[in-house]
């Protein structure tokens, strides 16, 4: 039988990808049995049977359904129409394009740390809605089996402009190698604690193509790194099918982490997002977690802008003013100055003033709008000369 959600369960997110389809013709197909003119909070009280969603009003082509609904068996998931992802996984894709580029200053983007896909199929979306048909996205996954999946992922969704880039470490990609002469936009999700992620026990299974339902099951019965991949949230195979959900989600919540790992996880996301402000031609780097510790969050952000090269390329942060339309508006900001000193996660020389923690969104679990615990800002520099960029 089918059990109440509470009244804080959080919706089963679903956006919907543009690059096969449109919220119009979901809405007319999929959800045409669904009434429309629900909220957030309507919505996650209900059953999974009723058919009833809410169209959000922050990210464009977001739905949410009640938090047991089952799209995955509708012929639109399975034809990559419909993805499973969170509500606050589509902060950074959006944050990064923004809205039309009238002043024309998206050429070619990276992700860097791209498996499974989710905000790569979604910043591929944006650029052709957005910018033009004709960006390349080059998404870098270090990890062998995921790269599996996100290769299956990118096809799944049709975008086309991706170029996947398997086993390969965005720590090791030349910023001076001639493919990356245009990339302007850089979209860095690492691995993180995940603390950000919770309930979503129900992930499910995405259909994937025969040769990643091998690499499944293989990881499935054990693999050397699995022990690893839990303690630095890098998803297991299996559960990795819930990345098409959240792309975070995996079996990764951790109740306590220690302080020594968040450290080693907050050195290793500050060297990823200076090595992309190092890209000549880059001049908007998102970067996102879906933690809640300020020692993954604000604190790499205060150690990326204290950085020599950030100082020295004149990098700083996207103002709240900046953001695109619906983030612009979004409530939750950084935490507060006195509560990011008492973390002890930075020295005195780096803190961030108001407007910088001001520039920093916040998304808490447990909240009104719905969300996993998830943090993302953009880290933004005027275009470099032609000179510097050469
Ligand atoms: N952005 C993804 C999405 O929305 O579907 C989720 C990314 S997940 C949090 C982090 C991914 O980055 C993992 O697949 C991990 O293997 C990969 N990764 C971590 N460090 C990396 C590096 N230095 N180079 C390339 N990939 C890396």
């Amino acid at each position: 039988a089918e059990k109440p959600p509470t009244s804080r369960s959080q919706p089963r997110w679903v956006r919907i990808n543009t690059l096969k389809s449109s919220l119009e013709q979901e809405l007319a197909t999929t959800f045409k049995a669904y009434r429309t003119d629900s909220n957030v909070a309507e919505v996650s009280s209900l059953l999974g049977s009723e058919k009833v969603l809410a169209i959000d009003h922050t990210i464009p082509d977001l739905i949410a359904l009640p938090p047991e609904a089952d799209v995955t068996k509708t012929q639109s998931y399975k034809d990559g129409r419909v993805i499973l992802q969170d509500k606050a996984s589509c902060f950074p894709a959006c944050m990064l394009i923004g809205d039309d580029d009238e002043a024309g200053t998206v050429r070619d983007c990276i992700d860097g740390c791209a498996a499974p896909g989710n905000k790569t199929s979604h910043l591929a979306a944006l650029l052709a809605e957005h910018v033009s048909t004709k960006n390349k996205v080059y998404a870098c996954e270090r990890d062998p089996s995921r790269s599996k999946i996100l290769k299956a992922m990118m096809v799944k969704s049709g975008a086309k402009t991706v170029i996947v880039q398997s086993e390969c470490d965005f720590l090791t990609l030349d910023p001076y190698a001639a493919q990356y002469q245009d990339v302007t936009h850089v979209l860095l999700d690492p691995s993180c604690s995940g603390s950000g992620i919770v309930g979503r026990e129900d992930i499910p299974i995405l259909a994937l193509p025969d040769d990643c339902k091998a690499t499944q099951r293989q990881t499935q019965n054990g693999s050397a790194s699995s022990k690893k991949r839990k303690r630095d949230h890098v998803a297991p195979i299996p559960v990795a099918i819930a990345m098409e959900e959240s792309a975070q989600a995996e079996e990764t919540r951790e109740v306590a982490v220690d302080k020594t790992r968040l450290q080693k996880l907050s050195n290793l996301q500050t060297r990823i997002v200076e090595h992309a402000l190092s890209f000549p031609a880059t001049v908007q780097v998102s970067y996102s977690t879906c933690s809640v510790h300020i020692e993954e969050n604000e604190a790499v952000v205060a150690r990326v802008l204290a950085s020599a090269i950030a100082k020295e390329l004149g990098w700083k942060l996207l103002g709240r003013e900046g953001q695109v339309k619906g983030l612009r508006s979004w409530p939750h900001r950084g935490v507060s100055s006195a509560d990011l000193m008492a973390s002890k996660a930075i020295d005195g020389n780096s803190m961030l003033n108001e407007e910088e923690l001001e520039s920093c969104i916040r998304c808490n679990p447990g909240d009104e709008e719905g969300t996993m615990g998830f943090f993302v800002c953009c880290f933004t520099r005027s275009a470099p000369a032609a000179k510097d960029a050469a």
